[in-house]
């Protein structure tokens, strides 16, 4: 793939394409990342044979299984994963393995893709996985990058690749605010259908916009508007179950007349006894083909920009932060990131800011740098929005906000937009703050050569001792892996996801291994101190699901009870979540803390 290759346009007839208004911005994103990248565009592959197999199936069984498959899908719906593995970029990504492999690029790998056309095909692919006990891995767009990728937990798994045929927004209506989708509905795609319609509003983007609106919320991902949880502002499901049965949740449960779909599917949540929705999130219980979620009137709306002068200040800022969103001044989920950010958003590698490179980059140096950029000599900048009915209302919450924390912290300054050069990242916040997919985001990629990345996610009270505490954590965990540590706290109310990005070149092994080190042990510290991940990398599910071990791990046998009764011959994702089904529990699948292993199948 050559970086001045025609990028793939978001189209009616491809859904995984970016959209025309982007192209520019993507074209100078990619080659920004080529221009670092060393890695040759594929691995060639080292297996004697191709494709790699599932568990205890033989190569027989595998090829009688996929003339099977082939004849229940359509041939040119099923391919064989036996290409070199090209690890692309974001827009180009593959679904053939984890283009961020923390193991080998050749460790998690697919045996073959197959691409259903409708639920229905969905269910004729599940119990084929059934007959043939062969485990598949459902992705919508497979762009889950840093947790995972596209990448099945067991090596030779069937990826069932939704996003390709399955890519209609089903509806939007105006009136209530909502829309239902399909899998391979992304952000960015979703965006225009709603431009299209001319109804006054907006998505809820993550920080890029390439992903699924459904992949992400089943993995409870976030974006930075009022609706910025997606799960919490989702409604109603359809999901395939592992023995091929469709349910529908919440008001979708009962028939609408004549054959409809039930008039409140998307406006009531709940329906009537329990609340399964949550179950088919984070876990291996079945495919989500249909999902609804609720859209926010477009409102006005200030993005900006506080700085705050020293490195003790978060504490402070912690406190206001969280009485300003408890009291609801603020009501997005507003991020506080260290000052090394503004440097790496900037897109230029670390090389650039300290030459010599060596070890962490220096508080000095870090500092130096900010000095000649907008946000000046400081050392934590707060990106918040406000929203309001009209511009005096918006101006009048900014100053509120601003005013909040300037009165218990000094030296705080506040950017508006109108004070940064157009091309500064707070335009991109803005984008992204006010229901517009963007793709600035990814310029910090550019940081080490063929960088890859990984993210530590914890969640936290909103209150000072345990931001430092698990501050002091994560810090410790760069000193001694070598990481420049970039954290972010995305607040939500009462709590805070403080996102970590681990940062390494894909081309050094030693560097691999010091980011799972590191992930490893700041898992372990950060549960030892009550602090656990809200999401986490594929590969550290086993680990992480551990840490939520109360009662002698009564939660993940509540869920290996559940995996068991929904899906006996265990087809369904093996180990997504840590939850592993009766024919794989305690047979070395885990993969746990201390494990020297340097792939994901079990020892021999
Ligand atoms: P993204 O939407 O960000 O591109 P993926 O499609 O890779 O991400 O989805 C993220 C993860 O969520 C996947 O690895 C998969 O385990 C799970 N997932 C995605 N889509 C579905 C689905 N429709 N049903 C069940 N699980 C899904």
């Amino acid at each position: 793939m050559a970086s001045s290759a025609p990028l793939p346009v978001l189209t009616d007839t491809f859904h995984s394409g970016i959209p025309a208004r982007l192209l520019d911005s993507a074209a100078r994103v990619r080659a920004r990342l080529y221009s670092h990248r060393t890695l040759p565009p594929t691995h060639a592959r080292t297996e004697v044979e191709l494709p790699v197999l599932p568990p205890e199936i033989t190569r027989k069984d595998f090829e009688d299984a996929i003339v099977a498959l082939r004849d229940t899908v359509g041939g040119e719906n099923v391919v064989i994963n036996d290409q070199p593995l090209a690890d692309g970029w974001y827009i180009e990504h593959p679904n053939t393995h984890d283009a961020y492999h923390i193991f080998e690029a050749g460790d998690s790998v697919s045996s073959a893709v197959v691409y259903p056309g409708s639920t229905d095909e969905v269910v004729a692919v599940v119990k084929w996985a059934n007959k043939y006990e062969i485990p598949i891995y459902p992705i919508s767009m497979g762009r889950n990058l840093g947790y995972g990728g596209a990448a099945p937990r067991v090596r030779g798994s069937v990826v069932v690749d939704l996003g390709k045929r399955m890519n209609t927004v089903l509806k939007i209506d105006g009136a209530n605010c909502s829309c239902l989708v399909e899998p391979g509905v992304s952000y960015y795609k979703l965006y225009e259908e709603v431009q299209k319609t001319g109804l006054p509003l907006w998505i809820d983007p993550p920080d890029l916009g390439g992903g699924s609106v459904l992949g992400n919320a089943v993995d409870r991902g976030v974006g930075y508007t009022l609706y910025g949880d997606h799960f919490g502002n989702h409604c109603g499901m359809e999901v395939v179950l592992p023995t091929g049965d469709i349910v529908r949740t919440g008001m979708g449960a009962l028939p609408g007349p004549d054959g409809n779909d039930n008039p409140t599917w998307q406006s009531f949540q709940y329906g009537y006894g329990p609340y399964a929705d949550g179950i088919f999130t984070q876990s291996n219980f079945g495919i989500v083909t249909k999902m609804g979620f609720w859209l926010m009137p477009a409102t006005e709306h200030l993005t900006f920009m506080l700085t705050f002068p020293r490195e003790d200040d978060y504490e402070g800022i912690i406190d206001v932060l969280r009485e300003l969103m408890v009291r609801r001044v603020l009501g997005n989920v507003p991020q506080l990131r260290h000052v090394i950010q503004e440097l790496a958003v900037t897109g230029l590698p670390r090389t650039a800011f300290y030459s010599s490179g060596k070890g962490i980059m220096p508080r000095e140096v870090i500092r130096e740098h900010a000095k000649k950029l907008p946000c000046g000599d400081c050392s934590w900048v707060f990106y918040g929005t406000v929203y309001a009915e009209n511009k005096d209302a918006v101006t009048k919450a900014f100053e509120n906000v601003r005013d909040a924390f300037a009165t218990r912290i000094t030296g705080v300054r506040a950017l508006l937009p109108s004070d940064v050069p157009e091309d500064h990242y707070l335009h991109a916040r803005v984008r992204v703050c006010s229901g517009t997919p963007d793709i600035r985001e990814l310029d910090w990629l550019n940081w080490v050569p063929n960088a890859g990345h990984l993210f530590f996610a914890p969640i936290c009270p909103t209150q000072p001792k345990d931001a430092r505490t698990l501050y002091t954590i994560v810090e410790r965990a760069h000193v001694k892996y070598g990481f420049d540590l970039f954290p972010t706290y995305c607040v939500a109310t009462r709590e805070m996801h403080l996102i970590v990005n681990i940062v390494y070149d894909r081309a050094d092994p030693d560097a691999k291994k010091r980011a799972l080190a590191c992930m490893r042990e700041m898992i372990a510290d950060s549960a030892a101190a009550g602090y656990g991940e809200y999401r986490t990398h594929l590969m550290l599910a086993d680990q992480v699901v551990r840490t939520y071990g109360w009662n002698n791990n009564a939660q993940l046998r509540f869920h290996e009870a559940l995996k068991d009764a929904l899906d006996p011959v265990g087809i369904l994702a093996p180990g997504r979540a840590g939850i592993w089904p009766k024919r794989y529990r305690g047979r070395g699948w885990e993969l746990l803390p201390g494990d020297e292993r340097t792939t994901s199948s079990p020892a021999k």
